[in-house]
């Protein structure tokens, strides 16, 4: 399974535009992998998982095109996570030369909602809906999808993370989390989860413990969670990513802090494979 980060920011992005704390400054001035564009992330090059507002910027930078894509996951409704409008650019007025695949689109009700008070139809965007709430499976293909509740967007209430399985590896995918409530450990115990990869948010790493986003000792205590199920083992491959400005450092502080916790810290770009061939 091959993964690649279209974009590894929170909800502002890094830098933020209307903001000058010393992440953001630092990232104006150091660029690199300090920039950090709304997350993204693509499974073998046709699975896209969430649909942020970033996607154009991101495809244009890495010179990544989206055409193959016929599959894709949404966490949640928060927009950093899914923006409308890119799913209407499929439209067939906006690309006469080009057949795309449909689309299946697995989603929580909170995004069908939104996608359908911006006047998005399915048939104009070449999508297939797939509604899915926390605590359900679906086969996409050759992808064998569950869903988790997240503890996160509790306002609202349908956010999740996903176990996606191919022939090749197991991934848990689990941004935005927050720390699991007791039921979902149990959830995950009972079906025998074991990781080749982690996906794990470092939202707040810096900052100190919040409700619904990891810092850097609820990051550590997912994993030890995670290693105590036998989900996480010492050949899974964990990746740290959904920084924000507000409670991010450097790029290069952030790579050396998760290191230590054992992962990497993704950036915009940063593309990995794991398990079988
Ligand atoms: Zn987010
Ligand atoms: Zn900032
Ligand atoms: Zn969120």
């Amino acid at each position: 399974m091959k993964l690649t980060f279209l974009g590894t920011g929170a909800a502002e992005g890094i830098p933020s535009p209307f903001c000058d704390c010393s992440t953001c400054e630092h990232a104006r001035v150091h660029g690199g992998r300090n920039i950090r564009k709304r997350q993204s992330v693509l499974i073998n090059d046709h699975l896209l998982v969430d649909l942020g507002p970033d996607i154009f910027a991101s495809c244009a930078q890495l010179g990544i095109s989206l055409c193959q894509v016929d599959r894709l996951l949404v966490t949640h409704s928060h927009s950093d996570h899914f923006d409308p409008s890119n799913l209407m650019l499929r439209a067939k007025t906006f690309r006469l030369e080009t057949e795309l695949p449909e689309m299946t689109v697995v989603a929580g009700p909170s995004v069908w909602t939104i996608w359908d008070a911006s006047g998005g139809s399915d048939q104009q965007a070449g999508i297939k809906r797939v509604p899915i709430l926390p605590g359900r499976a679906v086969q996409l293909g050759a992808y064998s999808v569950r869903s988790f509740a997240a503890t996160h967007h509790s306002r609202i209430g349908d956010a999740m993370n996903y176990v996606i399985q191919d022939e090749t590896a197991t991934l848990l995918y689990a941004s935005d989390s927050g720390v699991y409530a007791e039921e979902i450990w149990r959830e995950l115990e009972v079906q025998r989860v074991e990781l080749d990869a982690v996906v794990l948010e470092g939202t707040i790493w810096t900052r100190p413990p919040g409700k619904e986003h990891l810092n850097e000792g609820d990051f550590q205590l997912m994993l030890e969670r995670l290693r105590e199920i036998g989900a996480v083992t010492d050949s899974t491959v964990v990746i740290a990513t959904h920084f924000s400005h507000q409670g991010s450092a450097p790029y290069e502080e952030l790579a050396q802090r998760v290191k230590k916790l054992g992962g990497v810290c993704a950036y915009d770009g940063f593309e990995v494979s794991f398990g079988r061939e």
